[in-house]
C-alpha cells in the first residue's frame, strides 16, 4: 500500500513540531496536517521554563521576549510580597511566534506541512493508518496525535481515559507605559483564592497576558475570578488597562492515572495525551518531551528495532506520569493549607529556592517528599487526608463561590 508519509502528525503545536523535527532529522518522511493557518493565536501564557529550553534541540533565544526574575505573590489578593532571583526564573514569549518558529525548524529539517487540514477521524487498516480530514484521506505507516486539548485523534483511537478537565480564561491586555515597565521581568501570581487554581500576569514585550485557571467543575466561578483579578490589578496595583483583546477560555486536560498513550499504530502526545501539570497548568515542557519520546519510539518501530509502539506508553508512564501524579498530590496539600504555604514561600529561603529549582528543572516534583527528611514518611498520609479536604473545599466552593 502506497502511503503519503512514514508518519503523519496531526497538529503543529510544540508536541507535533518537535516530533516532526526529530523524525525528519532521522530521515523519515513526515507530513504535518494542521487545521489552522500559521502564524495563529493560541491561548497560552507562553511562559518558558529552563527545562523547556533545554529540551529543544536548537536555539530559541531569538524569540524570547522577556526574562523573568521576580514573582509577586498574593493569597486571595491579600498578603502581597515579592521574591527575587539572581538569575532568570523563566522567559516569556507569544505562542504565535514560538509555534511558527518551531514549525519552520521542522520544515527546514525536511517535514512537509499542509495548513487548513483538520483531522476528523482515524481508522487503522492492515499495515497502515487512514487519516480522514475535512477535505480528503491520507495514509501513513504511523500517526502521532498532537492535535491539542480537544484531540480528534485521541477520541477516535480511544485514548481519552483518566483525563480530568481543567479550564482557563486568558486575555492579552495593553497597559500604559509605566505599568508595562513596572511588570517587565515580573510575574504576578494569586493563589489560594480558587480551589485548585490560580490567577496570573505574564509580561510580554508590548503587553501583559493575564488569566485564571482551575478545575472545569468550577467553571461558573472563573469569570468572577477573572474580574476580581482585573479589579485588583487596576485598583491595588495601579495598572491602567487601555485595551483588552482575545479574552478566551481553553481546556487544560490533565491525566490523573497511568494509562495507555498508544493504540496500534497511533499515539498521542502533549495536550492530546492530557500531559499538563495539574498544579501550574504548564504543558509546553510535557508537549516537547512527549513529542520527542514519540519520535524516538516511531523511529525505533520504522527501523525495526521495536515490534510495536508499546514502549511509548511505557516511557511516558515511567518518565512523565510520576511528575504529574506528584504535582496533583502537592496541589491537594496546597488546597488544604494555602495560607501556610503562601507564608512559607514568603518567610523561608529554602522554600523559595526549592520553588526556583523546580521552575528551572533542577529539581522535580518527585524530589519534594525526600526534601522533608524523616517527615517524608508522613507525606503519603498527609496527601491522602488533604485530598479529602481539598475535594470537600472544591464542592463547597462550587456551591457557594466567593461568598462562601
Ligand atoms: C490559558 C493557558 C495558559 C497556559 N500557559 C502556559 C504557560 O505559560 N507555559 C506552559 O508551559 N504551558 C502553558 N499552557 C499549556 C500549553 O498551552 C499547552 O500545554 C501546550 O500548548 C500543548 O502543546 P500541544 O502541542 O500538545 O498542543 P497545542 O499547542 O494546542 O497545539 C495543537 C495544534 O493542533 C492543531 N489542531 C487541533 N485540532 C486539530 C485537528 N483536528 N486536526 C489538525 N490540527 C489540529 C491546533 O490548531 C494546534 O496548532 C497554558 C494553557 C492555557 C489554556
Amino acid at each position: 500500500m502506497e502511503t503519503d508519509a512514514d508518519v503523519i502528525i496531526a497538529g503543529a503545536g510544540p508536541a507535533g513540531t518537535l516530533a516532526a523535527y526529530e523524525l525528519a532529522t532521522h530521515g523519515h518522511s513526515v507530513l504535518i496536517l494542521e487545521k489552522a493557518a500559521f502564524p495563529r493565536y493560541k491561548v497560552c501564557g507562553a511562559g518558558l521554563t529552563h527545562k523547556i529550553i533545554r529540551e529543544i534541540p536548537f536555539d530559541i533565544s531569538p524569540i524570547l521576549e522577556t526574562e523573568i526574575n521576580q514573582v509577586i505573590f498574593t493569597k486571595g489578593f491579600k498578603d502581597q510580597f515579592a521574591r527575587t532571583s539572581s538569575g532568570a526564573l523563566l522567559y516569556c514569549t507569544n505562542r504565535d511566534i514560538l509555534d511558527d518558529y518551531l514549525l519552520a525548524k521542522a520544515v527546514e529539517a525536511g517535514a512537509r506541512v499542509i495548513h487548513g487540514e483538520k483531522v476528523t477521524e482515524v481508522s487503522q487498516e492492515k499495515g497502515f493508518v487512514k487519516v480522514i480530514t475535512r477535505s480528503g484521506t491520507y495514509r501513513s505507516s504511523l500517526l502521532i496525535g498532537a492535535d491539542g486539548a480537544s484531540s480528534s485523534v485521541a477520541r477516535s483511537a480511544g485514548l481519552r481515559e483518566h483525563i480530568m478537565p481543567g479550564l482557563a480564561w486568558e486575555a492579552e491586555i495593553k497597559v500604559d507605559e509605566a505599568s508595562l515597565a513596572r511588570y517587565s521581568g515580573t510575574v504576578f501570581l494569586d493563589w489560594g483564592s480558587f480551589p485548585g487554581g490560580y490567577g496570573w500576569v505574564f509580561p510580554k514585550k508590548d503587553h501583559l497576558s493575564i488569566g485564571v485557571g482551575g478545575p472545569a467543575t468550577l467553571s461558573k466561578w472563573m469569570m468572577p475570578y477573572y474580574d476580581k483579578l482585573v479589579n485588583y490589578l487596576e485598583k491595588d496595583c495601579g495598572i491602567r488597562v487601555t485595551e483588552t483583546s482575545s479574552l478566551k477560555s481553553w481546556p487544560i486536560p490533565v491525566r490523573v492515572k497511568r494509562s495507555r498513550f498508544h493504540n496500534g499504530r497511533v499515539l498521542v502526545a502533549g495536550d492530546a495525551g492530557g500531559l499538563t501539570d495539574p498544579l501550574t497548568g504548564e504543558g509546553i515542557y510535557y508537549a516537547v518531551r512527549s513529542g520527542k519520546i514519540a519520535a524516538e519510539c516511531c523511529h525505533n518501530y520504522l527501523v525495526s528495532k521495536s515490534p510495536s509502539l508499546a514502549p511509548y506508553s511505557d516511557m511516558v508512564n515511567r518518565e512523565l506520569m510520576p511528575e504529574l501524579l506528584e504535582a496533583n498530590r502537592i496541589k491537594f496539600l496546597f488546597n488544604t493549607v494555602p495560607l501556610r504555604i503562601h507564608l512559607f514561600v514568603r518567610d523561608s529561603e529554602r522554600a523559595w529556592r526549592a520553588f526556583g529549582k523546580i521552575l528551572r528543572g533542577e529539581r522535580w516534583y518527585k524530589d519534594v517528599p525526600a526534601g522533608f527528611g524523616y517527615w517524608k514518611l508522613l507525606w503519603g498520609a498527609a496527601c491522602l487526608v488533604s485530598k479529602c479536604i481539598s475535594d470537600f473545599r472544591e464542592r463547597k466552593f462550587k456551591r457557594e463561590g466567593f461568598d462562601g
